[in-house]
């Protein structure tokens, strides 16, 4: 595979780079996925609330790459949480993808007014022991909402997929999953594309090492051990992102990204997104 992998805590694989697809309308994203699975994508990410796990799986089951070689995340959306509705809500999931396990299930956002993650992360792990996920996790979870989850289940989470980027560089979080054998997985590792692909400083090591801003950012972010899934639907850019393992950033480039911190979310803090 183009793509090195990560083990996660219970021993499965998961690729360090892959395909994300929110805002990717569910017609679109069949040609999307379909044109990532071309360029050597073998990781996928999409989410219940996107809806386009129905394209996704279209493209999935077009593609030809037998399905062990695929890495397959969805979500469970906010409004599901709770023991029976989640479980309810993964078997939709299931069947919109057209798949028989998915490789990593998360609960996509905490919702702490709700207070149902835990009840949630219960039915996540009954569907982890009856083999139709084959590692599950959390997304926007601060170490208090992982703490209460270690205080009242028994599996840690595989993965926090989290806002992570130049500007917000999460360094608690991180040093929180490191403690406890959580692998952190970036979303918008791009910054959205806003603005973070015109810093000076990101396109001074593009220039030196003759690649493309966003793929130095990528590179970063692998360099300090993040799982990253950038989001394209165009060609180029979707063959762009993937060509980041044959170049090496240096420690001064590493620190001259690492210097853009501003600790400035582009979504929502998860201590007080109830939506
Ligand atoms: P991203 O950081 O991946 O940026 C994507 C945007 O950057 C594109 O729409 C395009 O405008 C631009 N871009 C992409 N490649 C480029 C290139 N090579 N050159 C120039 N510009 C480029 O942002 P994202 O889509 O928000 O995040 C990636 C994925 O993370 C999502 O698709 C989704 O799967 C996941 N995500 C998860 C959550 C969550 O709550 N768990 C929230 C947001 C996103």
């Amino acid at each position: 595979s183009k793509v090195p992998p990560i083990t996660l805590n219970n021993g499965v694989e998961m690729p360090q780079l892959g395909f994300g697809v929110w805002q990717v309308p569910d017609d679109e994203a069949e040609k999307a996925v379909g044109l990532a699975l071309e360029a050597g994508y073998r990781s996928i990410d999409t989410a219940a609330i996107y809806g386009n796990e129905e394209g996704t799986g279209r493209a999935i089951a077009n593609s030809g790459v037998a399905r062990q070689e695929l890495f397959v995340t969805t979500k469970l959306w906010n409004s599901e949480q709770g023991y029976d509705s989640t479980l309810r809500a993964f078997d939709a999931s299931l069947e919109k993808l057209g798949l028989e396990y998915v490789d990593l299930y998360l609960i996509h956002w905490p919702v702490p007014a709700k207070d149902a993650y835990v009840d949630t992360y219960k039915a996540f792990e009954k569907i982890l022991a009856d083999g139709r996920a084959r590692a599950i996790g959390v997304s926007n979870f601060l170490p208090e909402h992982l703490d209460r989850l270690a205080e009242a289940t028994s599996v840690v989470p595989a993965v926090n997929q989290i806002e992570l980027h130049p500007h917000l560089q999460q360094a608690a979080s991180r040093e929180y999953h490191a403690q406890h054998g959580i692998a952190t997985e970036a979303w918008s590792p791009l910054g959205q594309g806003k603005g973070l692909l015109e810093v000076p400083a990101v396109v001074a090591v593009a220039r030196k090492h003759g690649r493309t801003p966003a793929q130095i950012v990528l590179r970063w972010h692998l360099q300090l051990g993040n799982v990253v899934i950038p989001k394209s639907v165009t060609p180029s850019r979707i063959e762009e992102n993937i060509d980041v393992f044959g170049f090496t950033l240096d420690d001064e480039d590493m620190a001259a990204i690492g210097a853009l911190n501003e600790d400035r979310r582009l979504g929502a803090d998860p201590a007080a997104f109830n939506g």
